[in-house]
């Protein structure tokens, strides 16, 4: 069976590296002329780390990327709200990680490459679309790196990891509008500096209006003292009626001008100053807060969507990247037990849409990040008893409800 899987990025790098564990061929096709590491700070979580422990990657994840200890949501005066541990010491089997997600992509690269040999991941090859037969499925390239040539693959079915833009839902869902922007712009940008609290830490403080999150991903610094700080800012810059300022791109600057109203005299926090973490930060990025809803099919016979380009969701609660290696994982173990090709498919699109769909759903309340929300509802200018303002309960069922629908407790995980 000879799957060709089409984006390299973190869902294309994974399901090729299980779908070969599991005996099946794989070709991937990467747009880009290079796999370079790109983007800044993500959060993967346990459920996905597992998969990734599976495939023997835990020691080269640990070396570019941070055991997440605990996360604590505060208001923007820094008044606690919820604190957990996280990973191995909220008693997983297996750690969260804080990772650049260039590093993340560079582990599962490096796997490829070393496992299914390089010449099997296409660089410059832009998947313009797909067609198949009863047999077979074939995809059709602009080959970049060949002064345009077109360009014809087959093989027995395709997945298409090619992102919130995917070239081949597009295919299936002509109609689709662009993704749809709440009206909350991201700012992200990593830095070297001074660690806080365990140096392990993830805080994330603020409310509806504007959200501060703070991590560190690696200690491979030139200062030894210091960690490269991931920090994020999100804030609402419109009511979600209108596009996007600029076009979503992963890699755009962002503008400091633009920025710095959201965070100046607005975030009181104990754990470091953010005004001067920012300002520290040479290039960060910009990004509109967009997804897309939830689509009716994802499997048509030979062909199916993963990752972004199947379920691509508001980055809070730690789930885009997780949920992609989570998709190649059941792929992988569907097509591993049959030979129908377009059966497999179908159970997974029947296993991994719905699941999916739930968590965009409840991204786009605010998933976890909730819990922030509505205590700065309640008291804007903080609180003197954080349970008057809010039961344990409420808070619990808002965090822990999360980790349920997204399938990430430490039940669902050690089992
Ligand atoms: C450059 C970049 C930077 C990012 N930075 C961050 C970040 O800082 N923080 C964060 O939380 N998330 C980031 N993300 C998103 C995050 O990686 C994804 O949400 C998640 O990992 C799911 O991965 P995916 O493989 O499904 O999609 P993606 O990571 O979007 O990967 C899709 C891949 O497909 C390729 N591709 C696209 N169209 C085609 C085509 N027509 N033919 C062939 N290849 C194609 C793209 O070049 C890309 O490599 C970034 C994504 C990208 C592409």
């Amino acid at each position: 069976m000879k799957a060709l899987i089409i984006g390299g990025g973190i869902g294309g790098l994974a399901t090729a590296l299980v779908l070969h564990e599991k005996g099946i061929e794989v070709e991937v096709f990467e747009r880009s002329s290079e796999i370079r590491e790109l983007g800044v700070g993500i959060n993967t979580l346990p459920h996905a780390i597992k998969e990734l422990a599976d495939l023997g990657l835990l020691d080269a994840l640990d070396k570019v990327a941070i055991r997440t200890h605990e996360l604590i949501y505060q208001n923007r005066f820094g008044q606690e709200i919820w604190r957990e541990p996280r990973g191995l010491d909220a008693g997983y089997d297996v750690p969260q990680f804080s990772i650049h997600r260039g590093h993340l992509q560079g582990v599962l690269y490096d796997a490829v490459r070393e496992r299914i040999g390089d010449e099997r991941v296409h660089k410059g090859f832009e998947c313009v679309g797909a067609s198949q037969t009863g047999a077979n499925a074939s995809a059709h390239f602009i080959d970049r790196s060949a002064g345009d040539a077109k360009e014809d693959r087959t093989g027995d079915l395709i997945i298409a990891c090619d992102g919130i833009h995917s070239a081949i839902r597009k295919q299936f869902y002509p109609d689709e509008a662009q993704p749809a922007w709440n009206g909350i712009m991201l700012w992200r940008g990593a830095t070297e500096w001074a660690p806080f609290l365990t140096g392990r830490s993830m805080v994330i403080a603020g409310g509806m209006s504007a959200k501060l999150v703070l991590y560190p991903i690696s200690n491979d610094t030139e200062d030894p003292g210091k960690v490269l700080m991931n920090w994020a800012v999100a804030a609402k810059l419109g009511d979600g009626s209108k596009p996007p300022p600029r076009r979503e791109d992963w890699n755009r600057p962002g503008d400091l001008n633009e920025l710095l109203p959201f965070v100046e005299d607005v975030f009181h926090i104990d754990v470091l100053d953010p005004l001067e973490l920012i300002r520290a930060t040479e290039v960060f990025l910009e990004y509109p807060m967009c997804d897309r809803d939830p689509v009716p099919r994802w499997s048509f016979d030979r062909i199916t969507l993963l990752g972004d380009a199947a379920h691509p969701m508001y980055p809070v609660g730690s789930n885009g990247a997780s949920q992609a290696i989570l998709d190649a994982r059941c792929l992988a173990d569907l097509l591993s037990q049959s030979d129908d090709v377009v059966a497999a498919l179908a159970a997974y699109d029947a296993e991994r849409r719905p699941k999916t769909a739930e968590i965009v759903h409840n991204n786009r309340k605010g998933g976890p990040e909730r819990v922030i929300d509505v205590v700065e509802e309640r008291a804007p200018d903080g609180f003197d008893k954080l349970h008057d303002i809010a039961s344990e309960e409420e808070l619990k069922s808002i965090v822990m409800g999360y980790s349920q629908l997204a399938q990430f407790t430490q039940e669902d995980v050690n089992r």
